[in-house]
């Protein structure tokens, strides 16, 4: 039995097969979803369209978030094919890669709207335009990391656009409790996609994760996954507004272990 046998999830974001919302894509279907995809554009078409035949997903749009009327055309569209959606799934981001390798205070107008529209407004205008198909029971998932609390350095204005989303996740779920729409986000850890090889300094970070955080574990698509089943499903009924980390406890550390500051900088 599937934790999500009879619900159905359309999921925004995947690029590729490392894509995170890829990842979900599979636990869900592996949990009995009937699934959606949309991707953000012809140029993935090529690459998007044999993922989902792989599963035999028939509903495959195209959405460039930033663009309403895609947004609402892609409702009409679900609307027509599946009646109603339980789940939505936002794993979508971006940020000029000029803005991630300059000092924060360097960004510019452009590369901050940019940002905060693609990756935090998008998911108001999705959550807005898929309301009246949600019903009682229904869940939202983003993706965050932990750069939107803390300084990562490098990660820039993703960080300041992941604090808007995580905000968002928030006001959303005082919006949509008294539907029965839940809304929360996953804070994973570092895994190796198409928008992680934008941000400065990633490889290293990701080389360096199993040895500082608590589990020693790095992050995979099917940890998030998991989490997101768990997240959109019955089973987290009472959850809302929260911000689930998937990263191994890193975010609880406030200091490496000696062993490590010891083996890395050669300190006693
Ligand atoms: P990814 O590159 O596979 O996914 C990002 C997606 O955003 C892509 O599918 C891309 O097409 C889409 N996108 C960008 N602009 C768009 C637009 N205008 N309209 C529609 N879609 C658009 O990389 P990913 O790592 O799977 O990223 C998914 C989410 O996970 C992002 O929100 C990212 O910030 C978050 N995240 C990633 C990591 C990591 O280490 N990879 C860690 C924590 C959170």
């Amino acid at each position: 039995m599937g934790l999500l046998d009879g619900k159905t999830a359309l999921v925004f974001g995947v690029a590729n097969k490392r894509s995170i919302a890829w990842g979900i894509a599979q636990a869900f279907h592996a949990h009995g979803a009937r699934l959606g995809l949309s991707y953000a554009g012809p140029a993935l078409e090529r690459r998007v369209r044999p993922l989902a035949e792989g599963l035999g997903i028939d509903f495959v749009e195209p959405c460039d978030v930033t663009q309403d009327d895609q947004i609402e055309a892609v409702a009409a569209k679900a609307k027509a094919h599946f009646g109603q959606v339980d789940i939505l799934v936002h794993s979508i981001a971006f940020a000029d890669r000029e803005d991630l390798a300059r000092p924060y205070y360097q960004t510019s107008r452009r590369g901050f709207l940019l940002a905060m529209e693609v990756s935090a407004y998008s998911l108001v205008a999705l959550a807005r335009a898929f309301k009246p198909l949600m019903p009682p029971g229904g869940a939202i998932v983003t993706l965050t990391y932990y750069g939107g609390e803390k300084v990562a350095p490098g990660y820039n204005v993703m960080g300041v656009a992941k604090a808007a989303l995580e905000s968002s996740v928030r006001y959303l779920a005082y919006d949509f409790g008294p539907d029965g729409i839940r809304v929360n986000a996953i804070s994973a850890g570092p895994i190796r996609t198409l928008a992680a090889a934008g941000v400065s300094g990633f490889k290293t970070m990701y080389k360096m994760f199993p040895l500082l955080a608590p589990l020693k574990q790095p992050i995979t698509q099917e940890d998030v996954g998991h989490a997101a089943v768990f997240l959109a499903s019955d089973m987290a009924a009472k959850i809302t507004g929260q911000v689930l980390f998937v990263d191994s406890g890193m975010n609880i550390m406030a200091f490496p272990d000696k062993d490590t500051l010891t083996r890395e900088f050669g300190a006693g």
